[in-house]
């Protein structure tokens, strides 16, 4: 198809098919073409319950007929005010501040506002972010600052700002992240640490324990420095609970909620606070207010989403589906891990993921990826493999036969590649 389009991630000079789709349900894309497609990453990590939930579309059309978009600074709505309590209601009861914005990306670029605004009206110099390698946390100039550095983001270098990083807690050297972490805390500048709790997505679906996370928000504490929880993959039952933090037992100072925020409907993203961070912006100077905003702040058709999606938490056993989707996640990679050959298969929640043995290139940039997801996409499976590493992350509601099909084309890789 012929378009003026400039697609994400997408290198159009490689002229690969950028399939048209129409129409989806549950975990099925159904293409222009007439074939329908297994979302076995749910669309970027997005979709918990399923594509169109009847439950989220019947919410959305209903506001639509009530209120479409309205001004958030200084003005509230009935559906913002409802997630606001709904998510008060679910999450640690010591975030209770809700701060709407828009993607991932934006609820990362609030949470390190409120992590330096927090320290700068308590008249501290406390400005340093430390950041976990291989970490991910978006695209936009801070969200790139405090993750991973590379080619996806050379060019922009000059502008992204230093950090203190830490090494990815691997099995069996998880003290080198904890004293690292612990020597850059005792630093008088450093402000926050900024985590992916369980499992770095982008880095290469990367998997720690609870008891590192648990760890590095002890020591975060000891040194009053910041825990801010950049849950927007994990969130919403991705890794078995509600939340991956809560598999450690931490409470973060600040946490970023996004993706499954809506059932992964449409764009919201929320940012929870602690009392503490609220209140050193709190006061009757208006220079102390916080200066962050964008147009569409806490849409109220986007929050009629995500309210439904809370009802739905609220009212259906989500996390029981959560549970019976990691099992037959864990019964795949073992089944394929008898017949087939590949590297550190891995499972936390409803993720799984394995490294292909390649005798070539398996870098992110190599051709490696490009060629997979054409051969999945062949087989009308939508998965987008991270160098070696393939994923799959799909929908709660994926069925039997459709998880079947993608674990075949995944096998069927092993073996071709
Ligand atoms: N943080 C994490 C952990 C993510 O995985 C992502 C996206 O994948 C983001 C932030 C950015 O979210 P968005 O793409 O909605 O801006």
């Amino acid at each position: 198809m012929s378009s003026s389009i400039w697609h994400p991630f997408t290198q159009h000079g490689l002229n690969e098919p950028v399939p048209l789709v129409t129409h989806a349900k549950g975990a099925l894309l159904h293409t222009a073409d007439g074939r329908a497609v297994i979302d076995a990453i749910s669309s970027w990590w997005v979709t918990t319950h399923g594509h169109c939930h009847p439950r989220i579309m019947a919410a959305i059309a209903e506001q639509t007929q009530k209120l479409d978009q309205l001004i958030f600074a200084g003005w509230t709505h009935e559906p913002a005010e409802e997630v606001a309590a709904g998510l008060r209601a679910i999450m640690p009861e010591s975030l209770t501040r809700v701060f709407f914005s828009d993607s991932g990306s934006t609820s990362v670029e609030v949470a390190l506002k409120m992590a330096l605004g927090f320290w700068h009206w308590r008249g501290e110099n406390r400005h340093r972010i430390v950041v976990m390698d291989h970490s991910y946390h978006g695209d936009t100039i801070g969200a790139m600052s405090v993750g991973a550095r590379g080619v996806f983001n050379r060019p922009y270098d000059p502008l992204l700002f230093d950090v203190g990083r830490i090494p990815f807690p691997a099995a069996g050297a998880e003290q080198a992240t904890l004293d690292a972490l612990e020597a850059l805390c005792r630093q008088p500048d450093t402000a926050a640490l900024i985590v992916e709790p369980l499992v770095l997505g982008s880095g290469g679906m990367l998997i720690y324990g609870p008891e590192t996370l648990k760890a590095m928000r002890e020591i975060c504490a000891k040194h009053g420095v910041l825990f801010i929880a950049d849950e927007v993959m994990t969130g919403w039952g991705r890794t078995g609970t509600l939340t991956a933090c809560e598999q450690a037992g931490v409470v973060p100072d600040i946490l970023c909620l996004s993706k499954g925020l809506t059932g992964g409907s449409v764009p919201l993203a929320v940012t929870m606070a602690s009392e503490p961070i609220f209140e050193a912006h709190h006061s009757t100077d208006r220079a102390r207010m916080f200066f962050h905003s964008s147009s569409y702040t806490a849409n109220p058709i986007a929050c009629a989403a995500a309210a439904a999606n809370l009802a739905i938490w609220r009212e259906e056993p989500v996390l029981e589906r959560v549970a019976a989707l990691a099992e037959r996640q864990v019964a795949w990679i073992e089944k394929l891990d008898r017949f087939c050959h590949f590297n550190n298969p891995r499972t936390l929640g409803t993720i799984a993921a394995l490294d292909l043995k390649t005798s070539g290139e398996t870098g992110y940039m190599s051709d490696l990826a490009p060629r997979l997801m054409a051969f999945f996409r062949e087989r009308d499976v939508l998965l987008r493999p991270l160098g070696n590493t393939v994923y799959v992350m799909p929908p709660y509601c994926i069925a039997d036969d459709e998880l079947a099909r993608v674990w075949d084309a995944i096998g069927e890789a092993v073996i071709s590649f």
